[in-house]
């Protein structure tokens, strides 16, 4: 089953959804998302921590 995360989910005011089928790959979807939309060079490592928490089973 995909994994899934919004930007809503970690407090931000953005419609953006990351999936994949690992954390990882998540993860790696939402830093180039933040940092061509958010102008994030990094993310810092307390909301990589919040956006890893949240991530859960896409609803069927
Ligand atoms: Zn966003």
């Amino acid at each position: 089953m995909a994994k899934t995360v919004s930007c809503r989910d970690v407090g931000a005011d953005c419609d953006f959804v990351a999936r994949g089928n690992s954390e990882d790959e998540i993860m790696q979807t939402l830093s180039e998302h933040a940092r061509t939309d958010h102008q994030m060079s990094e993310i810092p490592t307390e909301l990589a921590a919040r956006a890893r928490a949240a991530i859960h089973d896409e609803a069927a």
